[in-house]
């Protein structure tokens, strides 16, 4: 069998897809991941309260959030698959969609593998990763590691100075490492962190190496303009650093940008080969917001809808 729309991800971007889609009678098929991102539902799934997305005037839960995205999907007929794809091949038609425990062909592809956390690979990360060193804060910040400890973060944007906020709740002191000598984050955000009476903000600072025993118990640190080197008792590193696209797969296929996201036409979410569309974080690096991620997948889904329809004569379709 051939499908109309295979969804291959399952954030905000993919379950948006999904609901649009699935209400255009394409019956799409979700890949919604399952080792590659640890669990279905994206960047969202390890957030806490997520204030900024309208509709929710009291705030949401992250996971919860995505939960309610998925019921909208499986409403609307959406086939959803826990696996991960391994492998697409988008130079035949109908396309490939390899997943680790079955082949899909489709019509037409909609990626929103989103992006993964970067993370600075120092001597001694591997010994003390998720013993002391995390990438995200909000998932592991409850940790009984970090109560009433020392704590570091590393990076100056909005990720950053959340997570910073996020760990004085269980952490005695946060030391907020930061490579130049100013914040990428916003205005409010920079207020918050400047007004913390526990929060410390190291400028022109790198971490240099992770050391404890079977927990981290410090790290070095550089004072880049100087070279100096000191040492932070601390037991929790956490990198907010910045995100990688999740477009491994798709490398040698589909025209990526030069930091690796998914090349789309002006405001159209089609990538270069007709039938494939992008949404979400794999194709934006500049808004990442939940918000913006699903205003993607709606758009991908509507411009698949049309495009289908344009090549109706021509393709047989699994009607709904
Ligand atoms: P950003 O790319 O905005 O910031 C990354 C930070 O990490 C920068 O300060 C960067 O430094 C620093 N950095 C990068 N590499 C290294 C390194 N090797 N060593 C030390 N520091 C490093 O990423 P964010 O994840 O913070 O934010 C991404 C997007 O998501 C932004 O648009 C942000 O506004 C948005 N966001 C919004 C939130 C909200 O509204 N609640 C919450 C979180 C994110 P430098 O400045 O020198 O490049």
């Amino acid at each position: 069998m051939i499908e109309n729309l295979v969804i291959i991800g399952s954030g905000p971007a993919g379950y948006t897809a999904a609901i649009y889609a699935g209400r255009a009678q394409l019956k799409p098929v979700v890949f919604e991941g399952f080792a590659a991102s640890g669990v279905p539902g994206g960047q969202l799934m390890t957030t806490t309260e997520v204030e900024n997305f309208p509709g929710f005037p009291e705030g949401i839960q992250g996971p919860k959030l995505m939960q309610r995205m998925r019921q909208q999907a499986l409403r609307w007929g959406a086939q959803l698959i826990t696996d991960d794809v391994v492998a697409a091949d988008f130079q035949q038609r109908p396309f490939l969609v390899i997943a680790a425990e079955q082949v899909v062909r489709t019509h037409a592809v909609i990626i929103s593998t989103g992006a993964t956390a970067k993370r600075l690979h120092l001597p001694g990360e591997e010994t003390f990763w998720n013993n002391g060193i995390s990438a995200c804060a909000i998932c592991d910040g409850a940790n009984p590691l970090f109560q009433s400890a020392e704590v570091a973060v590393v990076g100056g944007g909005d990720s950053a100075a959340e997570e910073a906020l996020y760990l004085t709740k269980y952490a005695r002191k946060v030391h907020l490492l930061v490579r130049r000598d100013r914040l990428r984050a916003s205005k409010t955000m920079q207020d918050r962190l400047f007004n913390h009476p526990q929060i410390d903000i190291h400028w022109n600072c790198i971490p240099l190496s992770a050391h404890g025993d079977e927990v981290l118990r410090r790290i070095l640190v550089q004072e880049v303009l100087t070279g100096t080197v000191s040492e932070l008792p601390v037991s929790g590193l956490f990198y907010a650093i910045g995100h990688t696209p999740n477009t491994q797969l798709f490398q040698g296929q589909l025209l990526l940008d030069q930091a690796g996201y998914i090349q789309t036409g002006g405001k159209s979410t089609a990538t270069n080969i007709p039938g494939v569309w992008a949404a979400g974080d794999v194709q934006d690096h500049h808004y990442r917001q939940a918000i913006t991620a699903a205003g993607t997948g709606c758009m991908a889904a509507l411009e698949a809808e049309r495009w289908l329809a344009e090549q109706q004569s021509f393709l047989s379709f699994n009607v709904a």
